[in-house]
């Protein structure tokens, strides 16, 4: 599953090979991990806040769609969110 990628974005997000939802390439990474691996919807959702911070373009839209994947890439550790208004 890929959410955005580079160039259309700033931001590379997507569920890797080893079924992990991570955003690759990041521009918070170093040479020796350019990879951050989220360990749950909320944190990748924190991380693209912090990538929005910076001026990164990050679609529009991707965090509903993380939100409405969270049982898919996070099943054991589903999101305690409240339903939004
Ligand atoms: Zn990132």
């Amino acid at each position: 599953m890929v959410y955005c990628k580079i160039p259309e974005y700033d931001v590379c997000v997507m569920v890797g090979q080893s079924g992990r939802l991570g955003c690759f390439m990041c521009s918070f990474g170093d040479l020796m991990e350019t990879v951050f691996y989220a360990e749950s919807t909320q944190e990748m959702l924190d991380h693209l806040s912090a990538h929005d911070k910076k001026g990164d373009s990050v679609p529009l839209g991707l965090h509903t769609q993380l939100v409405q994947d969270d049982l898919t890439n996070f099943p054991n550790n589903p999101m305690t969110s409240e339903p939004s208004s």
